[in-house]
């Protein structure tokens, strides 16, 4: 039998794009601010929302509850659908978020972020609607959510017939704190899933679309260097006694040599080198690092990092160090003259593969007890942090999110990479062995945890067709 054609799921978004998109104002009505308890009743009626949602297009859906009796999490949204008995292709995990970041500054907003509004075009600016969580991720997972809506009502079948596990957690925006016991308690039934989709990540540019194959992990961590057991007054001790904050910048500042490397030992030990291929084909994407630079009030003289990469290299392919704060002695207004008793810095890496969270804040914490200064001892603090992730660019689900872009969109997606992390790939790939790819349609100027968040129709578009067209794509496998 030839497998189904997504036309009339396309054809029904087209037609019935207008309820779609007021199906997303609804959602983006309800407060699911999740870090903040006074939204609780919000944020468990946005679950609810979308799991009414996944049912209305066929999904078998549970709202599970997390974290303990004591102090319960934000339920997640699990939902399934078998597939079509002669589906071969392979079973897809859908993770998103529900939950969205608090609004403040409340003043900056030019209209009321849980009251949704849909903007004209101006300005280069497309067609959009405006709402906290109209990007993230509320109007990126909507895109998905009415793909599966449209295959039901315009062809008939639950989930296109693909094998879906849908998973929506309301907890993202606050460190997803319950989200890894869940996936440990429930690893056999996730792990039934072959891949990971997500849409939580941006274009190359508009009217760009892009799979993002790879994130970057962390390692976070922070030192504490002590001395003496009070406070000095420095003219009585200073030069004859350590200054912790002396000591700690000098040993900081050995982090990296003059080709910008970090000099832990071992530090590179697990990086998966870039190849000649992906070097190219990054070159051939024409980022301008004049014009990325030029956003942020710099010019290119400030492009420097890592001897041997390029501006782009250095974001997706390079692991990195930094110091992130660094706190000791007196910093209120006017003057101290104090040698404090302790100072310390929060350093965090961002991690390429194949590097390993754990082994890098241990590897530097030894580096550090190596270069105790004297009369000091340390106190070391690991954060955590997340794996990287990369999907394998030849892999088949990949290949079909390629493809099922390019016609939904009629030009093909770029291959991209991202320097931040999202840590949920790192957590599905250590716990269930799975690959993510990140089918994301926002843009850079969305303002997502900003004010006046917003979330382009155009893109909206785009990513809804993807998703109709790669459940075609999976069929024909
Ligand atoms: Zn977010």
């Amino acid at each position: 039998m030839p497998a189904p054609t997504a036309q009339p799921a396309i054809d029904w978004l087209d037609a019935n794009e207008s309820a779609s998109i007021d199906r997303l104002l609804q959602w983006l009505r309800l407060p699911s601010v999740g870090t903040d308890p006074a939204h609780d009743k919000d944020t468990r009626a946005a679950g609810q929302w979308a799991a009414d949602h996944l049912r209305e297009s066929g999904f078998d859906v549970e709202l599970m509850p997390t974290g303990t009796a004591d102090s319960p999490g934000h339920p997640i949204v699990l939902a399934h659908c078998d597939g079509a008995a002669e589906y071969t292709g392979p079973h897809i995990l859908f993770y998103g978020h529900y939950d969205v970041q608090p609004v403040d500054p409340i003043e900056l907003w030019n209209s009321p972020p849980f009251e949704p509004v849909v903007l004209a075009a101006e300005n280069g600016i497309g067609e959009r609607v405006v709402a906290r969580g109209a990007c993230d991720d509320k109007g990126q997972v909507h895109m998905f959510l009415e793909a599966m809506r449209a295959w039901k009502e315009g062809a008939g079948e639950t989930g296109g017939g693909v094998r879906f596990t849908v998973l929506l957690e309301g907890e993202e925006e606050s460190g997803s704190v319950n989200l890894e016991q869940f996936v440990r308690d429930q690893a056999e039934m996730l792990g039934k899933a072959d891949v990971c989709l997500i849409s939580d990540t941006g274009m190359l540019g508009r009217g760009k679309p892009a799979i993002t194959y790879g994130v970057r992990g962390l390692a976070y961590t922070e030192v504490v260097l002590h001395s003496a057991d009070q406070d000095l007054h420095s003219g009585l001790w200073g030069g004859k006694v350590p200054n912790p904050i002396n000591e700690l910048v000098k040993v900081l500042s050995g982090l990296w040599d003059d080709d910008r490397r970090v000099t832990i030992p071992g530090f590179y030990d697990g990086v998966r080198e870039l190849q000649d291929s992906e070097r190219k084909e990054w070159e051939s994407l024409g980022v301008n690092p004049a014009k990325g630079l030029a956003a942020i009030g710099l010019s290119l003289d400030a492009s420097v990092g890592e001897k041997g990469y390029s501006y782009i290299e250095r974001e997706w392919a390079r692991p990195t160090c930094d110091i992130n704060g660094i706190i000791g002695g007196y910093t209120g207004p006017g003057a101290k003259t104090v040698i404090p008793s302790h100072a310390s810095a929060k350093v965090s890496f961002r991690l390429v593969d194949d590097m390993d969270s754990a082994t890098i804040s241990k590897a530097f914490f030894a580096w550090c007890e190596a270069r105790t200064p004297a009369g000091c001892r340390w106190e070391f603090d690991d954060h955590g942090g997340g794996a990287p992730a990369t999907c394998a660019t030849d892999s088949v689900p990949l290949q079909a999110a390629r493809r099922a872009i390019a016609r939904a969109c009629k030009t093909t997606p770029a291959m991209i990479k991202s320097g931040g992390s999202i840590p949920v790939a790192g957590l599905l790939k250590d716990e269930l062995g799975l690959e993510t790819i990140f089918m994301g349609f926002g843009l850079e100027d969305d303002r997502v945890h900003s004010p006046n968040e917003k979330f382009e129709l155009d893109c909206f578009r785009m990513g809804a067709r993807s998703h109709a067209a790669l459940i075609e794509e999976l069929r024909s496998l």
